[in-house]
C-alpha cells in the first residue's frame, strides 16, 4: 500500500514565500528542514494515496483556509528557528 502525507507538499510549496518575508532568517538546508518539520508537527496530517499525480490533485483541492493555517504554522516555525538555529551563525 502506498500513501503520502500531502500536507508535506503544501508546507514545501509555501516555505519559500514565507521565508522571503524574513530576510534575516538563515535559509540553509538544515534550517529549512527544521522549519518544515516544526510546521508539520503542528499541522494535521492529510494522507492520500501516492499514485502518480494524485498528490498534487489533492493539494489543489485544499481550501484557502487550510493554506492560511499552513502559512501561519510556517511563520511560527521560522520565528523559532530564526532565534535558535541549530548551527553557529555565520
Ligand atoms: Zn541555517
Amino acid at each position: 500500500m502506498e500513501f503520502a502525507n500531502y500536507m508535506e507538499q503544501v508546507v514545501l510549496e509555501n516555505l519559500d514565500s514565507v521565508l522571503a518575508q524574513y530576510p534575516d532568517c538563515c535559509k540553509c538546508d538544515l534550517c529549512r528542514r527544521d522549519i518544515a518539520i516544526l510546521a508539520l508537527n503542528h499541522l494535521p496530517p492529510r494522507y492520500t494515496s501516492s499514485e502518480k499525480g494524485r498528490v498534487y490533485e489533492k493539494v489543489n483541492a485544499m481550501s484557502q483556509h487550510n493554506v492560511i493555517e499552513v502559512v501561519e504554522e510556517i511563520a511560527k516555525a521560522v520565528e523559532i528557528v530564526r532565534k535558535n538555529p541549530r548551527h553557529e551563525a555565520s
